[in-house]
């Protein structure tokens, strides 16, 4: 299964993310921790993309497409994946149309996770990381089991230097601006599948994973099956 997670910044998509790669055995694929990872090692890359990132602006569409196209590319074709932050443009959207055209392995859902502003606002200010394994906390609403550690790797938790109030504005107009339109590219294709995230990322898991189910995109085997 091939899933794109679309959605404003804190509409929950790294999470949801987290809980769906579980049950579907996907490979995550998330630009914002690529990117975070290449800024913290300042590889060339890194270097060039620090400032757009911290002020919360996108990096430039050739830059994150050919990471992807790389790591879609070393991918065997039983392999399902989730590509969370990526399309972020019309651009970047039509050019994953081509890459997973070429590897012959076509989308299934684009998942729109629709959330409200204060619901999104509340979820960044409070969210923390883990420094090791990219896996989001929140400090009222799911906190770790031991503060500032994460719960899968023991990693340390931090906060992100774009979560903060000025920054996530940026974020935002970014979003209305370059990402929205993608809703109604998929929405053409027949792929959007809309669901209210302002609700629990549990509870809108249990709704995706029904949907795959009705659709015959998912069965308990391919749950059992180890790789
Ligand atoms: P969020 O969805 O919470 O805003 P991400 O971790 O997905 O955060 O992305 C963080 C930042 O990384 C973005 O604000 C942007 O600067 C950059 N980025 C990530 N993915 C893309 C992309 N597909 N295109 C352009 N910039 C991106
Ligand atoms: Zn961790």
């Amino acid at each position: 299964m091939k899933l794109v997670l679309l959605g404003p910044p804190g509409a929950g998509k790294g999470t949801q993310a987290q809980l769906l790669k579980k049950d579907l055995k996907l490979i995550h694929i998330s630009t914002g921790d690529i990117l975070r990872e290449e800024m913290k090692k300042e590889s060339p890359v890194g270097k060039e993309i620090k400032k757009l990132v911290e002020s919360g602006k996108l990096v430039p569409d050739e830059i994150v497409t050919q990471i992807v196209a790389e790591r879609l590319k070393a991918l065997d074709s039983k392999t399902g994946c989730l590509l969370d932050g990526f399309p972020r443009t019309v651009k970047q959207a039509q050019d994953l149309d081509r890459i997973l055209k070429a590897i012959q392995q076509p989308l299934d859902y684009a998942i729109y996770m629709a959330a409200s502003l204060p619901v999104i606002l509340k979820r960044l200010t409070g969210r923390r990381v883990c420094k090791k394994c990219g896996t989001p906390y929140h400090v009222k609403n799911r906190p770790p089991k031991k503060e500032g550690v994460c719960d899968l790797c023991g990693g340390a938790l931090y906060q992100r230097a774009d979560d903060n109030e000025g920054t996530i504005k940026t974020r935002m107009q970014e979003y209305t601006a370059n990402t929205a339109p993608i809703i109604q590219y998929y929405e053409k294709q027949g792929k959007l599948l809309k669901v209210d995230s302002d609700r629990e990322s549990e509870d809108v898991q249990v709704d995706l994973l029904k949907k795959f189910k009705a659709d015959g995109k998912f069965d308990h085997h391919q749950n059992t099956t180890r790789a």
